[in-house]
């Protein structure tokens, strides 16, 4: 990897004229090397944005304005239906739907494959055939499992604070588009809102990247393994897993917390897709909209075993 440049200005050329860098706010080396290796992956154009929140303010900016609509998947992630319900103030109106089936009419579908937490997956054959412009949020599948772009989305998004990092040590947003104009329009947002990402969490996504497949792989062989053995443990009345990746939800019948305070190897914090694994439950920042009971666990890259044991031991105090 190249060393790090943290400057926030370069200077012009000899006919007093901006390079390619100029002022960090617009682009800065570091940005633009992450943002061709995640473009390549994709297979689009990448943009880093400070947060996986920025990236959704930036499509917001770019995209809506008065009286546009937007149908956002049920038991997306959380934040997302907060910050577009906020966004009423700004007569844009949201409405929610059951991403398994058709979208409503909107001027902006955006989906999340697989949602967080309820682990749902779009009808691509239905958002394709949708008049809308396609948001697709592939945190949780990352470009391993899921070329959104080639589904039918116009715009990636990704919290790569998650998997793509993996470390729990960077906050970063990304966008990834095909269209020029799309592009343009979410590029333009980012340097007039100042929502972009530093030079040092964009150093975390190239290494990241590095290891995106090898953890991805890890992380699905566990966590399916996870899941096989939650669905034969009696104090588990529910498991969601898709199949891929890293992140697991299920429902206990008892008191949530007092699983998740039981672990000692998978640690209780918020977050996902760091190589540590971590569980929380999602009633205390989601209220109803998720069942009382759910727990989300985020496996990492420690032995299935070690983890089942830890695990076993958490549920145990739940029965
Ligand atoms: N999208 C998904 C699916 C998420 O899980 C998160 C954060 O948990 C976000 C977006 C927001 O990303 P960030 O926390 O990087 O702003």
């Amino acid at each position: 990897m190249e060393p790090i440049d943290r400057a926030t200005a370069w200077p012009y050329d000899e006919r007093g004229e901006p390079r390619d860098f100029y002022y960090s706010r617009y682009a800065h080396p570091t940005g633009a090397a992450a943002e061709r290796e995640l473009g390549a992956l994709e297979g689009g154009e990448a943009l880093l944005f400070a947060s996986g929140m920025g990236a959704a303010t930036a499509v917001v900016l770019a995209f809506a304005g008065p009286g546009t609509t937007i149908a956002l998947a049920e038991g997306a992630y959380f934040g997302t239906a907060v910050l577009l319900r906020d966004l009423a103030r700004w007569g844009i109106e949201l409405t929610e739907f059951d991403q398994t089936q058709p979208p409503p009419d909107a001027d902006i579908v955006w989906v999340e494959a697989p949602a967080n937490p309820v682990l749902s997956l779009p009808d691509w054959d239905a958002v394709r055939a949708h008049r809308g412009l396609k948001i697709c949020d592939a945190t949780v599948a990352t470009p391993v499992y899921l070329r959104a772009l080639d589904e039918g989305a116009d715009v990636v998004l990704h919290s790569a604070t998650k998997f793509l990092t993996g470390h729990h040590d960077a906050l970063l947003g990304a966008t990834v588009t095909r269209d020029s104009t799309h592009t343009e329009r979410l590029r333009t947002a980012r340097a007039h809102a100042g929502i972009v990402a530093g030079p040092d969490p964009a150093q975390s996504l190239l290494r990241g990247l590095e290891t995106l497949e090898t953890r991805m792989r890890r992380h699905t062989e566990t966590a399916a393994e996870l899941a096989r053995r939650l669905r034969e443990h009696p104090a588990v009345t529910r498991v969601r897993y898709p199949g891929f990746s890293g992140l697991i939800s299920f429902d206990v019948a008892g008191d949530p917390r007092r699983v998740e305070t039981a672990t000692s190897l998978i640690v209780n914090q918020t977050s996902l897709g760091g190589v540590r694994s971590s569980i929380e439950s999602r009633h205390r920042w989601e209220g109803d909209r998720i069942p009382r009971g759910l727990l989300r666990l985020s496996v990492g890259l420690e032995d299935a075993d070690a983890l089942w044991a830890d695990l076993a031991h958490a549920l145990a105090t739940d029965s």
